[in-house]
């Protein structure tokens, strides 16, 4: 990968790299997208990063299907896919990995411990194999772009972050890969996220700012859907994660599958 990389940058070509772990849906391809405007070189890496699942998470069962990813890449005019085996990133002797401190103490962090370490490694590496000019991430994962935008200024890492807006379905859930876990009673319950999203952002508009209220409101509505099990709704400092801030964020176990969702309640939710 490296190799290929020096020599598009040795022909004075830029390169736009897109993190994924596949099971690529239109979310993903928003990021490919945007990179393919912005670069002369388009690499989208898919590895499902085995060190940043906690051991009672759904590794095992994370939905793979490499045929599909690559045809939906090829679509896209993708120049380069860049799929190392886990034996590959992880010899059993590696022993580095990247910590961020601060911005990962709460919310996803607390919940799921060692995962923004996991991210961050790899995210560290796919950086150095790649050495893109620009690496792109969706807003859906709100924590991960915080803690990746802190990581490469701490580190000076130098590619440019860029940031895509989260991609949803029509009543508005957010595309996930893990959304197919979802049984058709929950998938339509799990649209209450991006509701409550949106209506406290509809609150926000019209002047309510105390975050007390606005974080009552999302927990009130999480509550009015029985298959839904929040976990935590906040307002956060998009930067820091710390409270309180402009950015509703929300992660709930619909069934078995825990999903996250996120608004930045300065501006209208989308649709
Ligand atoms: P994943 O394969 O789930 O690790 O996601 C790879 C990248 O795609 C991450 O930067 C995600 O934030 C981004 N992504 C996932 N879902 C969406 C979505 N619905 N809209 C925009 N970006 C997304």
């Amino acid at each position: 990968m490296l190799d290929a990389s020096r020599r598009w940058r040795r022909d004075g070509k830029s390169i736009g790299l897109v993190p994924t772990m596949g099971a690529l849906h239109e979310g993903h391809m928003s990021l490919v997208h945007a990179a393919r405007a912005e670069n002369d070189v388009v690499v989208v890496s898919v590895f499902v990063n085995p060190i940043q699942f906690g051991p009672n998470e759904d590794l095992d069962r994370y939905p793979r299907d490499w045929a599909r990813d690559l045809k939906m890449l090829e679509g896209a005019q993708v120049d380069a896919v860049y799929r190392p085996a886990a034996d590959e990133m992880y010899p059993t002797d590696a022993s580095t990995r990247v910590h961020v401190g601060g911005v990962t103490d709460g919310l996803e962090g607390a919940a799921r411990p060692g995962h923004f370490e996991g991210v961050a490694t790899v995210v560290t590496k796919l950086l150095a194999a790649v050495d893109p000019d620009r690496a792109y991430f969706g807003q859906k994962d709100a924590q991960q772009v915080a803690v990746v935008k802190r990581l490469v200024r701490d580190l000076d890492l130098g590619a440019e972050v860029r940031v895509v807006p989260t991609v949803r379905e029509a009543d508005g859930l957010a595309l996930s890969s893990r959304n197919v876990y979802l049984s058709p009673e929950e998938r339509k319950a799990a649209a209450v996220i991006s509701a409550a999203l949106r209506e406290a952002a509809d609150i926000y508009a019209s002047g309510e700012r105390d975050p007390v209220r606005l974080r009552a409101h999302l927990a009130a509505r999480l509550a009015l859907e029985p298959l839904v099990q929040p976990e935590y709704a906040e307002l956060v400092d998009a930067a820091t994660f710390q409270k309180p801030g402009t950015l509703a964020v929300i992660a709930a176990r619909v069934g078995k599958t825990r999903l996250i969702d996120n608004h930045d309640l300065e501006k209208p939710f989308p649709g």
